[in-house]
C-alpha cells in the first residue's frame, strides 16, 4: 500500500470535522469511511505518528477557517511505518454572504507525483479531474447540509400548518424556485393545493382544487415508490396532459415533483401528496441533484406529518381523557403509591368538601376511619401484588365538615413500561343516600313485620281456640272469638292497604290529578263520610263556610281530611266538637306557628301557573291532646303517642305519614299544635296557583 500513490481529497467543516474524504486516502490507512466521518482532521490516523504535525495541521485549519488558503509540506506515515512527504493544501469555501462554510483539503504524494507536479502538462490534465471531484464533493456536502437544516426546521414543530409553511418557504429559497407548493390528494381522489410559497410576479395557486386527479396508473406507481420527477417542459408532460391549461394559467415552464409517501392503514404505501417546485421565468434545466434534494425533503416532510398527526391524535385523546376526568359526575383522583392526592376532579372536591389545593396536600389515609386503615392496606397490598386487577372498597370517608360519608371506592394501578407500579386511579362514589335508604327499608320491614304480627297473633289465637273445639259448648264465647278474628283481619287489611299506599306515594308511583275544587265541598264530603262515626260517639262536626277554590287532587285531599277528622273523633270524648275550616294567607306573611314545619318541596304546579298565596286547612278538636315532644314524630311511620293507641283505637300509625306525603306532593306542608287535655289542631297548607 505504501507503494501506491497517496492522494487525499477531503471536505471539512470550519471546526475541522471530516465531512467527506476520498477512498484512496482511506485505503492507505485501512479505515471505513463511516469510522472517520465527523472526526477531527488532525486526529486522523494519517498524522498520529507526529504530535507536532497534528498541532501544525490544527493551526492551519484555524487559519483557513478565517478565510486564508494554505499550502504546506507534510509527512504522512503509513501503518507499515513507511513515510513519504507530500504537499497538503487547504482552501476555504465561502457562502453567498462571504462566510467560510467549508474547507477543502487536497494532498498529493511528492514521492509519487512530486517530480511530475512541476510538469505543467500533467497538471493541466489533472486539474479538471480534481476540480470536478471537488465540485461533486462540495455539492454532496451542500445537499447534506441543506437537508439537515431544512429537516431541523421542519421537525421543530408538531403543528401541521407550521410544518407545511416552513417546507414551502425553505424549499423555494433553497432551490431558488419561483414557486413551491404542497398538493394534497384526498381519499376521494381529488387534490388541492394546501400550501404555497410563490414570488410576487406569478399567480397564487393556493386552495386550487382538482376534483378528479388524473394521474395515469404508472405515474401513481412511480410516485408510490418514492421517486421524484423532473419535467423540463410542462407542455410536453405525457403523464399530465390534463394539467397543461392550468400550467399555462399559472405561468409554469418546468418543474420537479417529489411525492410525499405515507404508509396507509393497509400497511401499503400511499401518496399523501406532492411537493412541487416550479420554474416560471425560464426553461430551467433542473439537475438530478435538485430532484434528489427535493425528494429527501419530501421524505422528511412525510415523517414530520406522520408525527404531527400522531401528536394531534394524542392531544385529542388526552383532551377527551381530561374532559372525562374533569367533568365526571363521580369523584376521581390519581394517588401516589403512598396515598398522596396527585390529581383530583371537581366532583371529588365537592363530594369531600375540600378545595382542590387542600386535597392535594393530604393523603387518602387522612380521610379513612382509623379502625378501617388496616383493611384498606390489605386490599391495596393485594392490588400491588397483582392478586387482583381492580379493587372495590365500601367504606366511610371523612367529609371536611367532620361528618362521614358512605362511599364505594374503585381503584386500579397504573404501571410504567417496565411494569413498575406508578400511581393509583381511584373513583369514589357517594352511596350515603343508598345506605340511608337501605337502613330505612330495613327498619320499615322490621316495623311492618312487628305490626303485622300483632293482629295475626290475635286471629291465630281466636281461630285456634275455635278449631280446638273447647268452645263448642260456649256459643257466646265462640262468637266473641269470631268477632276478634274479624276485627283483627280488618285491621290487617287496613294496615296492608296503608303500607301499599305509602309505598306508592313515596316512590312517586301515584300521579296527582289536580283540578280546581271548592274547599267547602271537600270539607262537606268529609262530613258526609264520617257523620255516622261521629254520631256514634256523640261528636259534632262543624264546617266553617268558605268560598275558596283549591287546585288539588280531590280524592287525595279528602283522604287527608278524613284521616285528620277520624283521628280527632278517635281521640275526643263524647259530646265534644270538631271544627273544619279554611284560612287564606299570602305566602309572604307568616303562617300559624309551624312547630314542626317540614321542608316544603317544590310546588307541583302546571306550566304557566305560579303560586302567589296559599290556603290553610285547619282541623281542630277538643280531644286528649298530644305532648309537645310528640308533635313532630307522629308524622313518621308507625309512630303513635302511646304504645296502647293502636290496640285501643285500632289505628295503624301510618295515617299521618300518608297525609304528610300527599300534602308535600301538592307543594304544601303539614303540622300540629296541641295542649294536653285541651285538644289539638292540625294544619296543612296548599298553594293557590294564579294564572300568569
Ligand atoms: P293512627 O292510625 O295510629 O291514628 P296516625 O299516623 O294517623 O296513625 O296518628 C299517629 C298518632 O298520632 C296516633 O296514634 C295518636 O297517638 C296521635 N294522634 C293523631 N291525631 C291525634 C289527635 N287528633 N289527638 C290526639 N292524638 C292524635
Amino acid at each position: 500500500m505504501a507503494n501506491q500513490p497517496f492522494e487525499l481529497i477531503g471536505l471539512l467543516n470550519v471546526h475541522g470535522n471530516i465531512l467527506e474524504v476520498n477512498q484512496v486516502a482511506l485505503d492507505a490507512i485501512g479505515l471505513e469511511k463511516t469510522n472517520i466521518l465527523g472526526r477531527l482532521f488532525w486526529e486522523a490516523p494519517w498524522w498520529t505518528h507526529s504530535p507536532d504535525l497534528q498541532k501544525q495541521i490544527q493551526e492551519s485549519i484555524a487559519q483557513v477557517s478565517l478565510g486564508q488558503g494554505i499550502q504546506q509540506d507534510v509527512t504522512y506515515a503509513s501503518p507499515s511505518g513507511i513515510s513519504s512527504s507530500f504537499t497538503l493544501s487547504m482552501k476555504p469555501i465561502h457562502s453567498e454572504i462571504g462566510q467560510v462554510i467549508y474547507l477543502v483539503v487536497e494532498g498529493y504524494s511528492n514521492r509519487t507525483y512530486g517530480p511530475r507536479i512541476n510538469d505543467p502538462k500533467l497538471n493541466q490534465a489533472i486539474e479538471p479531474e480534481l476540480q470536478s471531484r471537488t465540485r461533486h464533493l462540495e455539492e454532496q456536502l451542500a445537499h447534506k447540509q441543506l437537508l439537515a437544516s431544512i429537516t431541523q426546521n421542519i421537525r421543530q414543530s408538531l403543528d401541521f400548518d407550521e410544518i407545511l409553511t416552513t417546507t414551502v418557504t425553505e424549499v423555494r429559497q433553497v432551490l431558488q424556485a419561483d414557486r413551491a407548493l404542497i398538493f394534497h390528494l384526498t381519499s376521494e381522489g381529488s387534490g388541492i393545493v394546501i400550501k404555497e410559497s410563490v414570488v410576487p410576479e406569478y399567480p397564487v395557486t393556493l386552495e386550487m382544487m382538482f376534483p378528479d386527479e388524473c394521474f395515469p396508473e404508472e405515474c401513481y406507481e412511480h410516485y408510490c415508490q418514492g421517486n421524484p420527477r423532473i419535467v423540463l417542459d410542462v407542455f410536453k408532460d405525457e403523464w399530465a396532459d390534463c394539467l397543461a391549461e392550468f400550467m399555462e394559467q399559472v405561468g409554469v415552464k418546468t418543474k420537479i415533483v417529489a411525492p410525499i409517501v405515507q404508509m396507509g392503514d393497509n400497511r401499503l404505501p400511499r401518496v399523501w401528496g406532492l411537493l412541487i417546485v416550479h420554474s416560471c421565468d425560464y426553461y430551467r434545466q433542473w439537475q438530478p441533484s435538485d430532484a434528489e434534494l427535493l425528494q429527501d425533503i419530501s421524505n422528511q416532510l412525510a415523517i414530520a406529518l406522520t408525527q404531527a398527526d400522531l401528536y394531534s391524535q394524542l392531544q385529542t385523546s388526552e383532551m377527551h381523557l381530561r374532559n372525562a376526568f374533569d367533568n365526571g359526575v363521580n369523584g376521581m383522583a390519581m394517588l401516589t403509591m403512598s396515598g398522596q392526592f396527585m390529581r383530583v376532579n371537581p366532583a371529588l372536591c365537592q363530594l369531600l368538601g375540600y378545595s382542590k389545593s387542600e386535597l392535594l396536600q393530604i393523603e387518602i389515609q387522612d380521610l379513612i376511619q382509623p379502625q378501617e386503615l388496616d383493611r384498606h392496606r390489605n386490599h391495596i397490598q393485594d392490588l400491588i401484588a397483582d392478586r387482583t386487577s381492580t379493587l372495590q372498597i365500601e367504606s366511610e370517608l371523612r367529609h371536611k365538615s367532620g361528618k362521614t360519608l358512605w362511599t364505594i371506592s374503585s381503584a386500579s394501578l397504573v404501571h410504567d413500561t417496565q411494569g413498575e407500579p406508578l400511581y393509583f386511579v381511584v373513583q369514589v362514589l357517594d352511596i350515603s343516600e343508598r345506605r340511608a335508604l337501605e337502613q330505612m327499608k330495613n327498619e320499615f320491614i322490621s316495623s311492618v313485620s312487628h305490626e303485622l304480627r300483632t293482629p295475626l297473633a290475635s286471629i291465630h289465637g281466636s281461630l285456634g281456640l275455635l278449631a280446638s273445639g273447647v268452645l263448642d259448648e260456649q256459643p257466646e264465647t265462640s262468637k266473641q272469638m269470631l268477632e276478634i278474628a274479624a276485627t283483627e283481619s280488618e285491621r290487617l287489611v287496613r294496615l296492608v292497604n296503608d303500607i301499599l299506599d305509602l309505598e306508592r306515594l313515596e316512590s312517586h308511583k301515584i300521579m296527582l290529578h289536580q283540578q280546581w275544587c271548592s274547599a267547602l265541598s271537600l270539607m262537606q264530603r268529609v262530613v258526609e263520610l264520617l257523620s255516622i262515626k261521629a254520631d256514634n260517639k256523640d261528636i259534632r262536626l262543624f264546617v266553617t263556610p268558605t268560598v275558596h277554590q283549591v287546585w288539588v287532587d280531590e280524592d287525595r285531599i279528602i283522604q287527608v281530611l278524613v284521616n285528620l277528622v277520624s283521628n280527632a273523633i278517635k281521640f275526643s270524648s263524647p259530646g265534644s266538637t270538631i271544627w273544619m275550616s279554611v284560612l287564606t294567607q299570602n305566602s309572604e306573611s307568616s303562617l300559624p306557628s309551624q312547630g314542626n314545619q317540614q321542608d316544603i318541596p317544590q310546588l307541583s304546579l302546571e306550566k304557566g301557573i305560579s303560586a302567589t298565596s296559599q290556603v290553610i286547612f285547619q282541623v281542630k278538636d277538643q280531644g286528649k291532646g298530644i305532648a309537645a315532644d310528640k308533635l313532630e314524630i307522629i308524622f313518621d311511620r308507625f309512630q303513635q303517642v302511646n304504645g296502647s293507641d293502636s290496640r285501643e283505637y285500632g289505628g295503624t300509625g301510618l295515617g299521618l305519614a300518608i297525609c304528610r306525603n300527599i300534602v308535600h306532593q301538592h307543594g304544601g306542608t303539614i303540622w300540629a299544635k296541641s295542649e294536653l287535655g285541651l285538644g289539638s289542631t292540625f294544619y296543612f297548607t296548599l298553594p293557590v296557583p294564579e294564572s300568569s
